[in-house]
């Protein structure tokens, strides 16, 4: 984007840049990826965002959250509490009665005793809360992406134990079980994988309502669209999904043609992660033994402290032409594992350059190590094509004096 080297002159780095125009493409594009009527909800753990979040809810999208931060979040960016669901292994009892005290009526449950914490905590506050069964499912087909189920895990209800738990599970005081939600893999890279994925979900489900009867009034059959992860390039395009989608659904559950069923995707990083740039100051290049070095003010207390889940860098930073120089790129942290990149291609740089790490508006702040070290948080810039709407910087060193 021409306005970057403006942008970091007038705001300095480290410093995020989201654009509000790509936001509402990525959005747009990925409601246009699935059939008509299906619900699409915002995993704000991508990055929760005020500004983003306010963006992917007004072209339509839900949002799916899973602590009290990201519902102040939700709320902040404008969700009313009857578009939020509340997700997650360890919701605790406070947690249950904010949310449900503000306003949050559906919850995705991973076990008898997680439903029955919801349960309690709405019958406390006088309600019935509507929730979802999260699945784990048996065994899965898709060959790529972050395959999260069939295996022991924290998250779902062993499909096998439905049989016997499903009584159980219907009769739990302040909640209604009104459907299921699968999330059984992230970022597949390509579109077999991830429609052989739901062909199996949708299996499942109409499997489990026949047999166990699992109510299916609500289905969210998870996510796993993907996007480029620090590194150039567009957004996966699918255009074998929706009709492909439509198939199977008239296969297992007909009845959604007319309504009978509520259906719902989810995404973190398609909807936000191309919508970001990190932009980077160098702040020294030094030879180490024949290698070069090129040192940031941002290393992983800014971009890719969460390795480990599909978000491993390298990252790449931009060259143009065929000159290039090879380097390593890392950051100010006085860790080894301070590394963006090794033997990466790096343009011609020296100190008070900045370099660009483009598709980080997913997973970026949010799931980097920013207290580590002490460094201020990288500021976040808000733009809407060449308009700026927001500047802010997460204030996290603070010690709140906390009373017994
Ligand atoms: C993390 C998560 C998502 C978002 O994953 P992406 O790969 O960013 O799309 C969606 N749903 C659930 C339940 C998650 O835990």
């Amino acid at each position: 984007m021409s306005q970057y080297p403006e942008l970091a002159a007038k705001f300095g780095t480290p410093a995020y840049v989201y654009d509000l125009d790509v936001v509402a493409e990525s959005r747009d594009q990925l409601f246009g990826l699935l059939p008509e009527g299906f619900q699409l909800y915002y995993a704000l753990k991508a990055n929760p965002h005020p500004e983003i979040a306010r963006e992917l809810r007004s072209g339509g999208c839900r949002a799916e959250i899973s602590s009290t931060g990201e519902l102040a979040n939700a709320l902040a960016a404008g969700f009313e509490p009857g578009e939020i669901l509340y997700t997650g292994p360890g919701k605790t009892n406070g947690e249950l009665e904010h949310a449900i005290a503000t306003g949050v009526r559906t919850f995705s449950v991973e076990s008898l005793s997680d439903l029955q914490h919801v349960g309690a905590a709405a019958e406390k506050h006088g309600v019935t809360v509507s929730c979802l069964l999260r699945v784990n499912t048996t065994q899965g087909s898709a060959s790529s992406g972050i395959r999260m189920m069939g295996r022991p895990s924290q998250f779902g209800i062993d499909a096998e134990t439905l049989p016997s738990l499903m009584p159980a599970l219907k009769a739990v005081p302040g909640t209604r079980v009104v459907g299921a939600h699968f999330f059984t893999m992230s970022n597949a890279q390509d579109e077999d994988s991830l429609l052989s994925e739901y062909e199996f979900v949708l299996q499942s489900a109409a499997q489990l309502r026949r047999e166990v009867g699992l109510p299916l009034e609500f289905l969210d059959i998870g996510g796993g669209f993907s996007s480029p992860y620090a590194v150039p390039g567009p957004r996966t395009d699918y255009p074998k999904l929706r009709a492909g989608l439509e198939v199977l659904l008239d296969l297992y559950l007909p009845e959604w043609r007319d309504g009978g069923i509520e259906l719902a995707c989810e995404s973190g990083r398609y909807l936000s992660g191309s919508s970001g740039s990190l932009l980077a100051g160098v702040v020294n290049v030094k030879e180490s033994r024949g290698q070069r070095f090129v040192i940031l003010d941002a290393g992983i207390n800014a971009l890719g402290g969460l390795s480990g889940i599909g978000r491993l860098l390298p990252a790449a930073v931009g060259v143009e032409g065929e000159e290039f120089q090879v380097g390593s790129l890392v950051g100010p942290l006085c860790t080894p594992g301070d590394s963006l990149a090794k033997a990466a291609k790096l343009p011609e740089l020296s100190v008070g350059d900045v370099v660009t790490v483009p598709n980080v508006g997913a997973y970026g702040v949010t799931a980097s190590l920013i207290s580590f070290l002490g460094r201020p948080a990288p500021t976040e810039v808000v733009v809407r094509g060449a308009d700026v709407v927001s500047v802010s910087r997460l204030d996290y060193q603070r010690a709140y004096e906390v009373s017994p």
